[in-house]
């Protein structure tokens, strides 16, 4: 572990996926830097959702780094969409072996950051009262890694087990016999609802809005279909890096209108029983836009959940109402809607009868009392600002980040924020990794990154800030992509909603997702770097011998 030093020319904030590859990438520059992890080990996402039943909803071959022919050699993924287990496991295998623990210290909570314009460096609070300073800062704090609870009152007079799904204990929890409640139906709750209904005493969902959700259509990945995925894995990230949502599965580019209803229903049939988001992303393109097309198709799921959920009272109850399918993010299931025809599983629909508190003994909503041994918050999290929103940021003339935000957040690529020189976001508010398969957004972002470092330090450069304008043609432009899209209406994260953040409430769109896809967010980028990182004001230029760390000999030149 490193420690000790009070500067470093990079500190990389977080360990989870993308600060593990940011990491590997200015280490094998020999640049002196250090990440900063709050919780106890690496891992992110990954060390920390431990609920039963997480797991890959992107193809693990997919989901695992690219930067490595070795790695990709080496690694066997088991299942095609990997448990959380096993891919904590391929984290910590990276970072064993590229020796990447040594530039890493755990339990460090980054609590403030700020730029000091009289030198050129970031200034950065560690818990109570450490100090580092860096010239650069990367953030990769993660889109979803600010857990919300809801405001209920009555929630610390609970006398059995709550926590939320993000905090699931690290030890097991005994739930045999165990009266559980689950508040949310996300994409997580989705998940443990059908792993846990079978190994449960009672469990009741609280529901205050259904979720349209698909078959995962997992399985395990043999030792020669391995072998294939292997000799293929040029050719499958090329089609990622095709796709709009960086997975394996590509639109159907035929019209929505131009095919008969019968080629509709036996593309629709083909896709509910393949794997992964084929059903959400192999689609016709017109699902996402056209109001028709999406009620049409919502309706074809809606008889799904119909044909696999007994009680047709309770199915009703399973259907959403107030948006159609795949304008938020789409969970995928496995037993899901099953679970219902449990006579241990029950359904409370609290946007008819909603929580009023939680008790000693349970929780009560407006209709009568319920008795539990443990409740399960799967209510989300502040997504994709609210890390940022955590940690005191402050740029030129003391200007608060969080406070700039405040209406939805401005960046430049959604890696840069004007008057926050510096300070660098690979999968930032408004960058393209939201809205595709993580990692592969997150690879795109950290070399667009350390591409744009290794020029500075080529010309000696001490500070990069976006122009205001250069930022607001880029906000402007993601902001005109939601116009066209009909997941503007929806209330999700997508959208910056969250009903437990002040500010955050339904009713403002936030633009917080890049929505073009892959292909155009790298495009852009690229022209941008392309251009000498046009609409980016460097400064200095003078500056020798204080990248390179001092494990190596060489010396980084001014030029
Ligand atoms: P989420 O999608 O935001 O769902 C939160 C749920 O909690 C919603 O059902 C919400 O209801 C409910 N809720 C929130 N506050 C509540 C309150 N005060 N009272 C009652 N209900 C409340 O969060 P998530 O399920 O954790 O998923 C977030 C994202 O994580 C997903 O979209 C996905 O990107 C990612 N994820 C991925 C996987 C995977 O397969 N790899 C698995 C899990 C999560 P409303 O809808 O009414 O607000």
């Amino acid at each position: 572990m490193a420690g000790g030093k009070s500067h470093y020319e990079v500190i990389v904030v977080g360990a989870g996926v993308a600060g593990i590859y940011q990491i590997k990438r200015l280490a094998d520059l020999g640049v002196d830097a250090l990440v900063l992890e709050a919780a106890p080990d690496l891992g992110g996402t990954w060390y920390w959702n431990r609920y039963p039943g997480a797991r890959f909803d992107s193809e693990s071959y997919t989901y695992g780094y690219s930067f490595s022919k070795e790695l990709l050699d080496e690694w066997h993924w088991k299942e095609r969409f990997s448990s959380q287990p096993e891919n904590l496991r391929y984290l910590n295998y990276v970072a064993e072996k590229f020796d990447l623990r040594r530039h890493m210290q755990f339990n460090c909570k980054v609590e403030a950051a700020k730029f000091d314009e009289a030198h050129d460096v970031w200034r950065l609070r560690i818990d109570v009262g450490r100090e580092l300073t860096c010239r650069f800062v990367i953030m990769a704090v993660g889109l979803l890694s600010a857990p919300t609870l809801p405001r209920l009152a009555g929630m610390e007079s609970f006398k059995g087990r709550s926590f939320h799904t993000f905090h699931w204990p690290h030890e097991p929890v005994e739930l045999a016999g165990k009266k559980v409640a689950v508040i949310g139906t996300g994409a997580t709750a989705i998940q443990i609802i059908g792993e846990i209904a079978d190994k449960v005493g009672e469990l009741t969902v609280f529901q205050r809005r259904p979720n349209w959700s698909a078959p995962l259509n997992n399985s395990p990945i043999s030792d020669a279909e391995m072998a294939d995925i292997r000799a293929r894995y040029d050719e499958i990230f090329e089609t990622c890096g095709r796709t709009p949502g960086g997975f394996v599965h590509e639109p159907d580019r035929r019209g929505f209108f131009e095919v008969t209803r019968e080629e509709r229903l036996a593309l629709w049939d083909r896709l509910y029983d393949e794997p992964g988001f084929g059903i959400w992303l192999s689609n016709f393109r017109e699902i996402f836009t056209d109001p028709a097309a999406n009620a049409e198709f919502s309706a074809y799921i809606a008889d799904r959940i119909r044909r696999r959920v007994k009680d047709p009272v309770v199915a009703e109850k399973l259907i959403p109402r107030d948006h159609g399918f795949g304008v938020q993010r789409v969970p995928l299931e496995t037993n899901y809607f099953e679970a219902y025809n449990r006579p241990n599983v029950h359904l409370v629909d609290i946007s008819e009868t909603p929580i009023e508190r939680i008790t000693e003994s349970g929780l009560r909503t407006s209709a009568r009392d319920y008795e539990f041994d443990i409740i399960v918050y799967s209510t989300g999290f502040d997504a994709i600002t609210g890390a940022y929103d955590q940690i005191d940021i402050r740029g030129i003339g003391g200007e608060k980040l969080s406070e700039k935000w405040k209406d939805g957040p401005s960046t430049f690529l959604g890696m840069l924020v004007h008057g926050f020189p510096n300070l660098l976001m690979p999968t930032g508010p408004q960058s393209g990794s939201a809205s595709t398969n993580f990692p592969r957004g997150i690879e795109t972002g950290v070399n667009w990154c350390s591409a744009l470092l290794e020029h500075m330090w080529a010309r000696g450069f001490s500070r990069a800030d976006p122009t205001l304008a250069a930022q607001q043609r880029w906000t402007g432009y993601v902001a005109k992509m939601y116009a066209v899209m009909l997941l503007r209406n929806a209330k999700g994260w997508f959208t910056g909603y969250n009903s437990n953040v002040p500010g955050h409430e339904a009713g403002k769109v936030r633009h917080v997702v890049f929505n073009g896809g892959t292909p155009k967010y790298v495009a852009a980028i690229n022209e941008v770097a392309m251009k000498g990182y046009e609409g980016i004001v460097f400064a200095g230029g003078e500056r020798a011998s204080v990248v390179r760390s001092s494990t190596t000999s060489v010396e980084a030149k001014a030029v």
